[in-house]
This record gives structure tokens, C-alpha cells and sequence, in this order.
């Protein structure tokens, strides 16, 4: 089955959309996506993996956008190059991106990040949305829906099974995760013990961490003794540890270290109940 370009190019220019008029067309089994061959479908006519300069991944496209390359950083995992492929056919397919050097789209592996654009900033609202597409082209909605409907509660096991199942990097399964978390959830990404990034839901309580900091000394994440690969227990977690206020809520917290000194953490909390103070009855004289 070939990727009818037609029909993306009906979609505008929101992500979400553009990727939908490409997932639609993969039937109804959930499967890692054939990013490579959507890639051939539309006119891609070549993506070569080399060692690129600080940059994850360029899409090199005429004007007209009538055909492209695009070349990947061979040395990253197959997981990341997916991503970046993913992203860099979502500046292709997005007829608002326009390349701001003659050649080409160039994507850093920050750019690769961004999720968020100053008013004004073209370059890294194209880049918000380059990454927003790559994210719903390779774990489509429905897909990822279907796949948490049974599972109850949230677990860093989740996130394994989606990255595996969508051939995605567990950073990039996480992120995802928590669009689809329905309660307040945060994950902490970390490499030799400092936090590289935060990525949470809207209403998950303030942090008392930030980015480039250690992360809080005892925590159970740096404390437990679980081997590379390993995922912990949720445990109750000391709330001041992470959070600028803990009053009233209990923290969860499961982590696992991954290979080369990164870490990823989950955070979950519950708001506590209050309870009903007990009232003296009243009696009517
Ligand atoms: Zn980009």
C-alpha cells in the first residue's frame, strides 16, 4: 500500500491533521510505522545516514516542494533516526515551513525537543510542530488509546511497551505518554544525576527542581538499588524533595536507569482526602 500524497496535502498545515491523513492510510493494525517507506511514498527520494555535525537530521527540498533527501546522523539508534525522519517529513509535508537556508531545513538534536515557541520565533515554532507531527505520525492517537484503554494506573512499564511496540526511543514513548496520562504526572529525565529536562502534565503541582540541577540528594531515584534496565516500585516518595509544596498530596515515584548514565523518573501524585472532621451533634433545646 502506497501513501497517497494527495490527501496529505488536503490537510493544511496543522500537525496533527498532516499526520492523520498519513496514519489513516496504514489500516487499523497498530504497528511500528514505515516511516522510511511514507518517506519513498512522498517523494522522498533518498535518506542517507552519515555522521552530520551537531545535527540530528536536514531535509534538503526544492521551493516547490515537489521532492526531497533527507539525511539522518548515522551515528544515532535506529529509535532516533525514525524520530528525526518523522520530523523532518513533517517540515516537508507542512506547506507553512519554509527552509531558512538555501540548504535546507538543518535540525539540531535540541531542535528535536522543542516544545514550546516564543511569539515570534519562526524557526522554533516550525520546530514545535515538526516535532508535534513526528509524534503523532509514529504513535498514532487511536493507536496509543487502544493501547492504554486496560492498563490501569500509570507505570514506567507503559511507556517500555509503547516504545517497543512504535520502534520509538522510551523518551520519546514517554512524552507521548503522559499527553494520554489523565492525571497529574511528570517525567524527569537525567543523566549522571542531573535533571536534562521536565516534561509533566498541566496540572501536575509546581517542582522545586530545574533543569541542569542535581537531582534532590536521598531521592529514591538516586537511593534504590535496581541493575540498568531494571524499573523500580512506585513508592511513596517524600514530596518536599521534588515539589515546591507537598501539603496535602502523596508522591509517587518509579524510576529506572537506562545505559550511559540516563535516567528516567515518573512522578505521579494523589491528592489526599480530606476527611470529614467528625461534628459534635447538635441538639435542639
Ligand atoms: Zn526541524
Amino acid at each position: 500500500m502506497a501513501i497517497d500524497r494527495m490527501e496529505i496535502d488536503d490537510a493544511g498545515a496543522n500537525p496533527k491533521r498532516l499526520a492523520e491523513a498519513i496514519t489513516k492510510q496504514l489500516g487499523d493494525t497498530p504497528c511500528a510505522v514505515p516511516v522510511r517507506q511514507i518517506a519513498a511514498d512522498i517523494d522522498i527520494y533518498e535518506i542517507r545516514e552519515e555522521p552530520l555535525n551537531g545535527l540530528a537530521g536536514c531535509l534538503i527540498v526544492p521551493e516547490d516542494k515537489s521532492e526531497g533527501a533527507i539525511a539522518v546522523d548515522g551515528r544515532m539508534g535506529e529509535e532516533r533516526k525514525r524520530y528525526t525522519i518523522g520530523h523532518e517529513i513533517g517540515h516537508y509535508v507542512n506547506p507553512m515551513h519554509r527552509a531558512s537556508s538555501p540548504e535546507g531545513f538543518k535540525c539540531s538534536r535540541k531542535d528535536m525537543l522543542t516544545d514550546n515557541a516564543k511569539p515570534g520565533d519562526r524557526h522554533a515554532k516550525m520546530e514545535v510542530e515538526a516535532n508535534q507531527f513526528a509524534a503523532e505520525l509514529l504513535m498514532p492517537e487511536a493507536w496509543v488509546r487502544r493501547f492504554l484503554r486496560p492498563k490501569v494506573g500509570l507505570d514506567i512499564e507503559h511507556i517500555f511497551e509503547l516504545a517497543a511496540m512504535f520502534e520509538v526511543s522510551k523518551e520519546a514513548a514517554a512524552r507521548r505518554y503522559l499527553t494520554f496520562a489523565g492525571e497529574p504526572a511528570a517525567v524527569v529525565f537525567s543523566h549522571d544525576g542531573k535533571i536534562r529536562y521536565v516534561k509533566k502534565t498541566d496540572d501536575f503541582p509546581r517542582l522545586s527542581v530545574w533543569n541542569g540541577q542535581p537531582m534532590p540528594a536521598d531521592c529514591y531515584s538516586l537511593t534504590n538499588n535496581k541493575g540498568q534496565g531494571e524499573i523500580t516500585d512506585v513508592v511513596e516518595s517524600v514530596g518536599h524533595q521534588w515539589l515546591d509544596t507537598s501539603r496535602g498530596l502523596s508522591l509517587g515515584e518509579q524510576t529506572v536507569s537506562q545505559a550511559k548514565g540516563f535516567r528516567m523518573t515518573l512522578l505521579t501524585v494523589e491528592f489526599e482526602q480530606e476527611e470529614d472532621e467528625w461534628e459534635a451533634p447538635r441538639f435542639q433545646r
